[in-house]
């Protein structure tokens, strides 16, 4: 896989505005960038970064103005500039599209994520075949929530097209919503295709039994922000998952910003669990940056009926 799929971690320097916004909203305002999910709202890329080539619109009926891409982001000229963004507070989610025209699909975009997930139509789905190895822990804090950056050779096959596990990162509490009721946290293992599309698998985690699988990453989560760093252990993704592999599915987008539509999402319909303890030791780090969850509109969602 190509190392922009990566993502980076990149120091920063913050204006003098930003450290007073950061005094306000500290824990918020840890990170200096929006390096989610798969690294791709990279406003520190470093100067001497190769641009990666722009993906195609993932959504041919909507108007490319209204899909940033992450990669113009990355290759934008102010990409120092790019303004912090936080979960709560004068950055927070409903401000995230006033704080850069880069951010403009945040409030204008009509395919958002995360969603309720309400009355799903049932369908019988070609199932989302995985074929996941276990990997080096290769975690970060950057500054939104902990990221595990994962080996390259593992994908899914969806719809026919392959997509490369880049990464998977956290949230508590989950930000999509059954009926309504958020689940305690959830992950997201953002997967991206050879032509820049990205199909993430998210995992609904609820409080219960221990969860060994999610042990070695619970045990190392790094609680500022930081780079890199390769610890102790290995994980699996496919242990990540739950047994039941059914998902529900609709067409969305990044979760932060710039919120860029075009994200095939598929949120398994069974949550796992992990213990109160494993929950707590994220939620000591992170705790509510979830997005709250955005209007389906005309949107289909669907529910895969045959595992
Ligand atoms: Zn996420």
């Amino acid at each position: 896989m190509d190392a922009p799929n990566v993502p980076l971690y990149t120091p920063s320097t913050r204006s003098p505005k930003e450290k007073m916004l950061s005094q306000r909203f500290p824990i918020a305002l840890m990170g200096m960038c929006s390096i989610l999910l798969a690294g791709l709202a990279a406003c520190g890329v470093p100067q001497e970064a190769p641009p990666e080539a722009p993906p195609e619109a993932a959504v041919p009926a909507e108007p490319a103005a209204a899909m940033p891409t992450a990669a113009e982001h990355a290759a934008a000229p102010a990409e120092h500039d790019a303004p912090h963004w936080t979960y709560e507070g004068e950055a927070g989610p409903d401000h995230w599209a006033a704080l850069s025209e880069e951010f403009a699909a945040c409030g204008s975009g009509l395919a958002q994520s995360p969603i309720d997930i309400g009355e799903p139509a049932a369908a019988d789905l070609a199932n989302i075949v995985f074929h996941y190895s276990p990997s080096a822990i290769k975690v970060l804090n950057n500054g939104h929530t902990v990221q595990v950056n994962y080996d390259t050779g593992s994908y899914i096959e969806l719809d026919g097209m392959r997509y490369d596990l880049a990464q998977f990162h956290f949230h508590a509490p989950s930000e999509h919503s059954v009926d309504g009721v958020l689940a305690d946290a959830e992950i997201h293992l953002v997967h991206k295709s050879a032509d820049d599309k990205l199909a993430v698998v998210g995992v609904l985690l609820n409080d219960g039994a221990a969860n060994e699988a999610y042990q070695a990453v619970m045990d190392n989560l790094p609680a500022a922000e930081s780079p890199e760093t390769k610890v102790e252990g290995m994980v699996d993704a496919a242990a990540l998952l739950p047994a039941v592999q059914t998902t529900y599915r609709y067409a969305g987008s990044l979760t932060t910003p710039p919120c860029s539509e075009g994200v095939a999402w598929n949120v398994m319909t069974t949550p796992v669990e992990l213990s109160a303890e494993q929950l707590a030791a994220y939620t000591a780090i992170f705790s509510g940056n979830n997005r709250p969850v955005q209007a389906m509109g005309e949107r289909a969602l669907a529910e895969d009926s045959t595992p």
